[in-house]
């Protein structure tokens, strides 16, 4: 390979924007603007525009925006929140860090949505939030957990750390982005995300105004006015470098998001022809916005693939080996013969290839060969 294939490629993304953005980062050092200059109120102002929707609280990373965000829904310790088992952690981590329980439901095996069926099992009375995780770049389905929310009571926050510029699109035909159709969305900016910082970053939305004086509160050391805490927040706030960045980055997001799509479609295409493989799902209601594209290999040869491929160097992810009720830190939440059947099932056939913005053809062309000469051995 002409060039070292990476699962990101950062560095050439940046040499693509390299004088606007060593412009924008050297303003904010030259006026010493570090923390709260102007670049992070446009950057929250830019981003309500885009994804339509009434309040953008930039804060210090997407961990951080899921746990000020249930810290603004006002819940009491022991409280139940539902998550799906196959997620990244910090979706039940915040949970359980603010004493309240994660529940953790099944997924569905094409989609990685949360299981609706698994929703109506897991509600209790003490159920009081459901965190859907629209899992690599896919929005969940919605307008069911939305309706199955209204029906029982129940709050919703967005995990779209993974998949922001989609568009859910509700039956009636509209579309709205994800992270705005819940009560609270959430979002990472972490640099491999599809829009990135140079550093942490992460964002809450809401449409409700209430939440959002809350939101921008707690995340102010519960603070309205400077010195006068009207509850326990903390500190969580987004840097003027990582947002001057930012500002930068979100106009191109639609643009990174076709790049990720061609590429998509390039996999499907190439690889959609071998038997053990299944090529990601399309939900007909979201658009894909390819965080990961994430394959399932069937009858155990996902490892062996994995190994396949680092043979020959090309990088992949398994995202992610381990359901969370069986990490050792979650495991007492749930019984001891707990087990969701698709969780597992994904656990053991997942597998991402390289995903990003900048791929080349000669790069994309030696992955497609080495995965096809794996199955033709
Ligand atoms: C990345 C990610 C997070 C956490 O974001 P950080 O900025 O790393 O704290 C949360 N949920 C999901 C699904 C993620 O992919």
């Amino acid at each position: 390979m002409e060039q070292k294939i990476h699962m990101v490629d950062l560095i050439s993304q940046y040499k693509d924007i390299k004088s606007e953005v060593d412009i924008a980062i050297n303003k904010v050092i030259e006026e010493a603007s570090f923390i709260k200059g102007p670049q992070v109120k446009e950057f929250e102002s830019s981003l309500s525009d885009y994804l339509n929707c009434g309040h953008t609280i930039a804060c210090a990373n997407g961990t951080d925006a899921l746990q000020i965000a249930l810290m603004a829904l006002g819940l009491k310790p022991g409280d139940e929140v539902i998550v799906p088992a196959f997620t990244y952690v910090a979706t039940a981590e915040v949970i359980a860090l603010l004493g309240l329980k994660p529940v953790m439901v099944d997924v569905e095996l094409d989609s990685f949505s949360i299981l609706l069926d698994g929703l109506e099992k897991a509600v209790t009375t003490k159920t009081k939030a459901i965190v859907p995780v629209h899992l690599f770049g896919q929005s969940s389905n919605m307008e069911a957990i939305m309706k199955f929310a209204s029906t029982h009571n129940l709050y919703v926050v967005e995990d779209n750390a993974q998949a922001i510029g989609s568009d859910f699109i509700f039956e009636s035909g509209e579309r709205s982005k994800t992270g705005t159709i819940g009560h609270i969305g959430c979002t990472s900016f972490f640099p491999s995300k599809n829009l990135g910082c140079y550093g942490d970053g992460g964002a809450i939305f809401t449409n409700d105004d209430h939440l959002a004086t809350q939101i921008r509160m707690i995340a102010n050391h519960g603070q309205k006015k400077k010195y006068y805490h009207s509850v326990v927040g903390c500190n969580s706030r987004l840097d003027s470098i990582q947002a001057a960045v930012l500002n930068i980055k979100l106009k191109k997001l639609d643009e990174y998001c076709a790049h990720r799509n061609k590429l998509a479609d390039y996999y499907d295409g190439q690889l959609s022809d071998i038997e053990e493989l299944i090529i990601p799902y399309r939900y007909k209601q979201s658009t894909h916005v390819f965080h990961q594209y994430t394959l399932r290999v069937a009858n155990g040869k996902r490892d062996a693939l994995k190994e396949h491929l680092s043979a020959n160097n090309i990088p992949c992810g398994i995202y992610y080996p381990l359901p969370l009720y069986k990490q050792e830190a979650y495991s007492h939440y749930v019984t001891q013969n707990f087990s969701l059947s698709n969780t597992e099932q994904l656990c053991e056939e997942v597998i991402s290839l390289p995903m990003h913005t900048h791929m080349t053809e000669g790069q994309r062309e030696y992955i497609v060969a080495e995965v096809r000469s794996f199955f033709d051995d």
